[in-house]
């Protein structure tokens, strides 16, 4: 299976680079020339400049009409890049890594998300967005709304890690978006890692094609690992990859339509009825009914390792939490918008215009 990480702004692009790290083929896109410059692991010609006319390599200052303006105008120099970089081998997804919150990706990325669409029709084109933390305040809120409207028309899945639930307590924000970002990296990439090993039940491309194939709803990534010595039930271990500690957002797994689950350890371990007990339990508790698996016995491994994806979610409190508050906002802002106009009326009301007084 063929994957191509794209960030964009900030945050995306510093995901997109640690994709690099572990060998995934990435490109990076922002409107910051430093923020370019900051990054390690992406060759320089795999970086983009975009919206230097309008932002003089500055950036957009968290605001996503800019970051949509910057990617429109410099539309097809990053696909030129993107076809140059794919050559000739299909692409299977592309993962499109950014913020919420901010400006560049936020603004950029459901202008790239339609524009690979229509490009790559047979490809899937899956965001993998940050949600801003409560913390930040009303802005980041309303781009992660806008953002979240605009992208559920184009990406088959959005893939959104909320950054309220990752933040550990205590740990400073640069640190902190450090170790959600190697999480996020962790987990996709050892989701990606089991798919097309040979084997009798593995999974391959075209089920996790099928699974994030989901009109632009949501996705989310579970994970559950112990040792194989340790381990009283394998199906305990199986559904606690579900449980909501191991998923990256707020979401009602029920809501699913599709799951995919596969598991990685030790033959003795991987105990076919207690598979099936977990997986049945899953298949009539999601509301789409179907789960894909896949089996990796591994003679070498000595720990259990259980990696799950859910689609198809609609009912998630995070997302809805965003889209609540921005909704009360936009209707005080407009209401205090019409205030003011209505008070600049009165006030101004019945004053002449004293052109007698300057004859
Ligand atoms: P842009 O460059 O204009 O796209 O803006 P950013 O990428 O800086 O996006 C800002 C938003 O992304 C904020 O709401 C932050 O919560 C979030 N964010 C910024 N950097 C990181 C990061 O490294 N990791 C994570 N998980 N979130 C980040």
């Amino acid at each position: 299976m063929r994957a191509l990480i794209v960030g964009i702004g900030q945050c995306g692009t510093k995901i997109a680079d640690l994709f690099a790290l572990v060998d995934f083929e990435a490109l990076a896109i922002n409107t910051s020339k430093s923020d370019l410059e900051y990054l390690r692991h992406i060759p320089r010609e795999r970086r983009i400049l975009i919206g230097e006319s309008l932002t003089g390599g500055k950036g957009v200052n968290a605001n996503p009409v800019l970051g949509r303006e910057a990617m429109k105008r410099d539309l097809p120099l990053v696909m030129r890049k993107i076809k140059l970089m794919s050559g000739y081998e299909d692409v299977d997804i592309f993962f499109l890594t950014f913020g919420f919150g901010g400006g560049t990706g936020a603004g950029g990325t459901p202008v790239l998300a339609e524009a690979l669409k229509e490009e790559y029709p047979d490809s899937l084109v899956v965001a993998i967005g940050a949600l801003p933390l409560r913390e930040e305040g009303i802005r980041p809120t309303i781009n992660a709304a806008i953002t979240i409207d605009k992208l559920s028309k184009f990406a088959d899945s959005i893939i959104a890690i909320d950054n309220n639930k990752l933040r550990e307590a205590g740990v400073g924000i640069t640190r902190a978006y450090e170790k959600i970002n190697y999480t996020i990296v962790e987990r996709i990439a050892s989701l990606l890692a089991l798919i097309d090993i040979p084997g009798e039940q593995t999974l391959d491309a075209s089920d996790l094609k099928f699974v994030l194939k989901a009109f632009g709803s949501f996705a989310t990534v579970g994970y559950a690992k112990a040792e194989a010595d340790k381990i009283k039930s394998l199906s305990r271990l199986i559904l606690k990859s579900f449980e909501n500690e191991g998923l990256y957002l707020d979401a009602n797994i029920e809501s699913a339509l599709y799951g995919l689950v596969a598991i990685h350890g030790p033959p003795e371990v991987l105990k076919a009825n207690e598979i099936f007990e977990a997986l049945d339990y899953l298949i009539q508790k999601i509301k789409g009914k179907q789960i894909f698996r896949g089996f990796y016995p591994d003679s070498r491994e000595r720990e259990v390792e259980v990696v799950t994806l859910l689609s198809g979610i609609y009912e998630s409190k995070s997302i809805e939490d965003i889209i609540l508050t921005a909704k009360r906002y936009a209707q005080s802002f407009m209401r205090a918008k019409e205030e003011a106009k209505l008070k600049k009326r009165e006030l101004l009301s019945g004053l002449p215009d004293f052109d007698d007084l300057y004859p």
